[in-house]
C-alpha cells in the first residue's frame, strides 16, 4: 500500500505538507483523465509549452489531495493536501513505478522493435490468459509516459507481465528498461519508422536492446542482419559480465538459416498459413488463421516464447489456430437515427475501459453518452468491488446510460442502479438483447461499445452502424494529434497555435478534427466561412474561432454565434460596425488582415492610417489579431519575398497597434513557414496543411504522420482477350489476354479526370495497378492484369499510408490540397485513434 510518506520515503522528495495519510491506488497525468479523485496521486509534468503544474487548484477542488510537485507551492493554499516536492516530476514518476516494478516477482516480457509491438503483445495475451493473470500495457502505451502507466497497475495477484516500449531518440530505453526490467525479451523487427532522431539503424537498433540489459532471454529473428549482428555484440557485452548472474541467452529463429526455431516452409491457403519449422531437431508446424507476411512473423514471435515456456505443441497448436484479429484502434462511425458508435468491441478489462470512457467523453456532438458493456472477464477482484468501479467510472465520465449484458454485470447491476441521473437496463446474453432491440431506443447519442471478444458485440455493432458506401476516408485522428504535437514543439515556448479548419479540415471532416484540437489546447481554429464556424459551435467547440471570409449576409450568424470576423477592407469594417451597433454590442473581437504581398485579401500600407482611425474612435470593435498571408514561404528561391513580407507586416502592424494604444496579437507563418522561417512565428502561427501530414516544404516529412486513407473496393473483375476496349470513348485496349478490376470511386467522389490511361495507379493487394481507360462518374477501371488473384470485394487504397497524397498530386498535376479537400461529401470519413 503506497501513501504520500512512504512515496516521499521512495522518491527521496521532501514531503512539504502531510495531513493524513489515505491510500494512494492511481497515478494522474493529464487532468483531464480523472476519474477517482480521492486515491490519486498527481503528477505535473512540465515541458517547453506546457506546465502542468498549472491544473493543480482545479484538481485540488475537484477533491485530489496527493501531489507530487517540482515548483514551490503557495504556503497554506492547499489546507487538505498532501504535497512531495521533488527536482523533476518526470524523473519521480520513473523512479516511483520503478521501484514500485521491484516488488514483483514474476515473469515479465518487455517488447520492443519497429512493427508488431502491439500485436505480438495482444496475441500473447490471447494464446496465454488461460495459464496466466496477465497484465499487459493497453492499446500501444509504449512511450515515456505509457509505460509507467502500463506497469503502475500491476498487482500481487498477476502471474506474468507482458509490456511493450517505444522510443523515438537516444537515451529513452535506459529510463523504460528500469520500469520494465523484463525477464524475457522480444524484438519484433527493425524497420525504417522512426529512423528520425537516430543516426543510423544500428545506433537505433543499439538503443532499443538497451530494453534487455538485465534480461534473461532474448527472442529475436536472425534474418535482419544489422538486427542480427548488433544482438550478437550486445550478447557478448552484457550476456557474459556478471558471473554470479546467469547472463542473457539468445532465442533465435530463421526462415534462412540455422537458429533455434529453423523455419522450413510457410504454406499460405485462402485463409491461412501452415508454418513449417525444426526445433530441436523435431519437425513442428502451426498453423494461423492469417496470411499476411506481418502475421506469420508475429506469431512466430508468439510460438518462440510459448516453446520458451515449455509450452506442449499440441496446445500451441490449437491455441495458434484460434488467434483473432486485434482491433489495434477506437473507431468511430455513423450511427442510426444521428448516433455516432465507437466500436471497441473485442476486449473488456478495466485499463482499457477508461481509455474508451476518455475517448467518448471527448465526443461533444450528442446531448447523451451510452455504454453497451459486457461482462469483464479477467480483472483479479470480486465481482462486487468490480462493478462497483466501473460504476463509479461511469459516473466520473459523465455516462447517461448503461446497458449491461452477461451473467456477471446483470447480478451486480445494483452497483449502477444506485446512480442518479444514469439509466440502466441488463441482459444475461447478446442473443437477449439483439431480441429485443428497438431502433428508436437510439436517438442522438454516442454509443460505446465496450465487450470481451466471447459476446461478440460487432453483431450489436451491425445493427447500430449506418450502412455506408464501400468507399470511405479513414482519418487517424492520433495521426493529427501526432502531427499537431510536432508543430507545437517547433514552436518558441509563448507562440500561440491557430489551427486551419477550413474546407471540411482539408477535407478532414470538421467537429471531429476541431474536437481534438480543443482537447490538444490549440489556441483558436479558423474557418473560411461562417456557417463552417456556426457547425463547430452547434457542435460543443467552444475555443475561438476566425471566419476568414465574413459575408454580410453571415453577420448575424457571425454575431449570434460569438465567432470573430476576418476584416480586410474599410468598407468590410464600416458594414461589420454598424451590424455590431445594431445589436447593440461593443467591443467585439476582430482579426485584422493586411495585404503584404500575395495581393489577395487585406489592407495595404496606405490605408493604416485610416484604419487605425476608424478603430481607435470607435468602441464597438476590438483587434483581438492582427495578421498576413505568405505566398511563398515553402520555397527556398522565393525567400527573399517572404522577408519582404515580413518586414513588410512588422512595420504595418506596429503602426496599427501603435495607433489602438494596446498590444494585439501578430501572425504571418503557416505550416511551411513555421519550420522553414521561425523568426516569423511571431505571437501566433496558422497552422494547415502540415497538421494532415503534409510538409509542402519537404524538409520535416518523415516526422510527420500521414492522417488521411482513401479506400474503395472491387465491384467486378472482367477478363478480356487481346483488342477489347476498356470504357468510355474505348480509350484502352488490352495489348494481350488482360485483367481489369473495376472499383467504387469516379470523379463525382473527387478522384481527379485527368487520371485516366494510365497516369493514376491504385493499390490492389499491395501492388500498383494503373487506371485503365477513362475515369467515370462513380467508377474506375484497373489494369490488375500481373496482380493475381484479384477478387470482387477486394479493398483497394487510393491513397494512404503505403501511396502518399503527395504522389497522386504529382500524377494529376496538383497539390495534396487541392485533392484532400476536392473528395465529395458522399465519401464517409470514418475517425479513429490508435
Ligand atoms: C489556409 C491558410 C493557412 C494555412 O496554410 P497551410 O499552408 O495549409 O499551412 C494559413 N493562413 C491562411 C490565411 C490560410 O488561408
Amino acid at each position: 500500500m503506497y501513501n504520500a510518506e512512504s512515496i516521499s520515503k521512495v522518491l527521496k522528495g521532501e514531503l512539504l505538507q502531510q495531513t493524513g495519510n489515505p491510500e494512494i491506488e492511481h497515478i494522474l497525468l493529464d487532468s483531464r483523465k480523472l476519474s477517482f479523485p480521492e486515491t490519486s496521486l498527481f503528477i505535473p509534468l512540465v515541458s517547453s509549452r506546457r506546465n502542468a503544474h498549472q491544473y493543480i487548484p482545479e484538481l485540488y477542488e475537484k477533491g485530489v489531495s496527493n501531489f507530487i510537485v517540482s515548483e514551490p507551492v503557495p504556503e497554506g493554499k492547499y489546507p487538505k493536501a498532501n504535497i512531495i516536492l521533488v527536482k523533476d516530476t518526470m524523473q519521480a514518476l520513473h523512479s516511483l513505478v520503478a521501484w514500485h516494478r521491484q516488488q514483483f516477482h514474476i515473469p515479465v516480457i518487455g517488447i520492443t522493435g519497429s512493427n508488431g509491438k502491439t500485436i505480438v503483445k495482444e496475441w500473447l495475451y490471447q494464446l496465454l490468459e488461460k495459464d496466466y493473470n496477465i497484465i499487459r500495457s493497453p492499446k500501444s502505451y509504449n512511450s515515456q509516459i505509457g509505460v509507467p502507466l502500463s506497469v503502475w497497475p500491476t498487482k500481487q495477484e498477476h502471474t506474468l507481465a507482458i509490456f511493450e516500449a517505444g522510443i523515438s531518440q537516444p537515451g529513452e530505453m535506459e529510463h523504460l528498461e528500469k520500469i520494465i526490467r523484463p525477464t524475457v525479451g522480444i524484438f519484433t523487427n527493425i524497420g525504417e519508422a522512426h529512423n528520425e532522431g537516430f543516426l543510423n539503424i544500428r545506433q537505433k537498433i543499439n538503443e532499443k536492446l538497451v530494453l534487455f540489459s538485465k534480461s534473461e532471454l532474448l527472442i529475436y529473428c536472425k534474418d535482419y542482419l544489422a538486427l542480427n549482428e548488433c544482438v550478437l555484440n550486445f550478447h557478448n557485452l552484457v550476456g557474459k559480465k556478471d558471473s554470479h548472474e546467469s547472463g542473457l541467452q539468445l532465442f533465435s529463429w530463421s526462415r534462412k538459416t540455422e537458429a533455434d526455431l529453423r523455419i522450413t516452409s510457410v504454406d499460405k491457403s485462402e485463409h491461412d498459413s501452415r508454418i513449417n519449422a525444426l526445433y530441436q531437431t523435431t519437425p513442428i508446424h502451426i498453423t494461423i488463421p492469417f496470411v499476411d507476411e506481418g502475421s506469420v512473423e508475429n506469431a512466430i514471435h508468439c510460438w518462440a516464447l510459448m516453446l520458451h515456456l515449455g509450452m506442449s505443441q499440441s496446445v500451441i497448436q490449437q491455441r495458434m489456430d484460434q488467434l483473432g484479429n486485434i482491433a489495434m484502434r477506437l473507431e468511430l462511425k455513423q450511427g442510426i437515427n444521428n448516433c455516432s458508435v465507437i466500436n471497441d468491441s473485442y476486449n473488456s478489462d478495466l485499463g482499457s475501459l477508461t481509455i474508451a470512457l476518455e475517448f467518448l467523453q471527448q465526443q461533444q456532438q450528442h446531448p447523451s453518452r451510452t455504454v453497451i458493456l459486457s461482462d469483464i472477464l479477467q480483472s483479479g477482484k470480486s465481482d462486487a468491488s468490480l462493478y462497483e468501479e466501473v460504476a463509479s467510472l461511469l459516473l466520473q465520465k459523465g455516462i447517461n446510460k448503461v446497458i449491461g449484458i452477461g451473467k456477471n454485470i446483470t447480478r451486480e447491476k445494483k452497483s449502477f442502479q444506485q446512480i442518479t441521473g444514469l439509466k440502466s437496463s441488463f441482459f444475461l446474453t447478446t442473443e437477449e438483447f439483439i431480441q429485443q432491440f428497438n431502433q428508436q431506443d437510439f436517438q442522438h447519442e454516442t454509443i460505446l461499445l465496450k465487450g470481451a471478444r466471447v459476446f461478440e458485440f460487432e453483431r450489436i455493432g451491425k445493427l447500430l452502424e449506418q450502412k455506408v458506401h464501400q468507399t470511405i476516408l479513414e482519418i487517424n485522428l492520433s495521426a493529427v494529434a501526432h502531427n499537431v504535437k510536432h508543430y507545437q514543439s517547433l514552436l518558441k515556448p509563448a507562440t500561440k497555435l491557430m489551427a486551419m479548419v477550413k474546407a471540411f479540415s482539408y477535407g478532414s471532416g470538421s467537429f471531429e478534427i476541431a474536437n481534438l484540437l480543443q482537447f490538444h489546447g490549440v489556441d483558436y481554429l479558423a474557418v473560411a466561412y461562417a456557417d463552417e464556424g456556426v457547425e463547430l459551435r452547434r457542435t460543443g467547440i467552444t475555443m475561438p474561432i476566425m471566419v476568414m471570409n465574413p459575408e454580410p449576409a453571415s453577420f448575424d450568424a457571425i454575431l449570434q454565434w460569438n465567432l470573430e470576423p476576418e476584416i480586410y477592407s474599410l468598407q468590410l469594417l464600416k458594414l461589420f460596425s454598424e451590424e455590431v451597433q445594431l445589436a447593440g454590442k461593443t467591443g467585439f473581437p476582430v482579426h485584422i488582415k493586411l495585404d503584404t504581398g500575395m495581393h489577395r485579401l487585406g489592407f495595404e500600407k496606405k490605408d493604416i492610417p485610416e484604419l487605425a482611425r476608424i478603430l481607435s474612435e470607435s468602441s464597438l470593435l476590438k483587434v483581438n489579431s492582427v495578421f498576413s498571408h505568405l505566398a511563398a514561404s515553402e520555397d527556398p528561391a522565393m525567400d527573399h519575398l517572404t522577408k519582404q513580407q515580413g518586414q513588410l507586416f512588422f512595420e504595418m502592424s506596429h503602426e496599427l497597434q501603435k495607433a489602438l494604444g494596446y498590444a494585439v496579437i501578430r501572425h504571418i507563418a503557416n505550416s511551411a513557414a513555421i519550420e522553414r522561417h521561425p523568426d516569423l512565428q511571431l505571437d501566433m502561427v496558422r497552422l494547415g496543411i502540415g497538421m494532415y501530414g503534409i510538409d509542402s516544404a519537404n524538409t520535416i516529412q518523415d516526422q510527420l504522420r500521414p492522417v488521411s486513407t482513401l479506400k474503395t473496393t472491387v465491384a467486378q473483375v472482367k477478363h478480356l482477350a487481346a483488342g477489347d476496349t476498356v470504357g468510355y470513348g474505348a480509350k484502352w485496349v488490352a495489348k494481350g489476354p488482360s485483367v481489369t478490376a473495376t472499383v467504387r470511386i469516379g470523379y463525382a467522389d473527387g478522384y481527379p479526370r485527368r487520371l485516366s490511361n494510365g497516369q493514376g495507379k491504385m493499390l490492389v493487394r499491395g501492388q500498383l495497378a494503373p487506371v485503365a481507360g477513362i475515369v467515370a462518374m462513380d467508377m474506375v477501371m484497373l489494369d490488375v492484369t500481373h496482380i493475381p488473384d484479384v477478387t470482387e470485394g477486394d479493398e483497394v487504397i487510393v491513397f494512404g499510408d503505403t501511396l502518399p497524397v503527395q504522389q497522386l498530386a504529382v500524377w494529376a498535376d496538383t497539390i495534396p490540397y487541392e485533392i484532400l479537400t476536392g473528395i465529395s461529401q458522399r465519401v464517409k470519413r470514418v475517425y479513429f485513434e490508435e
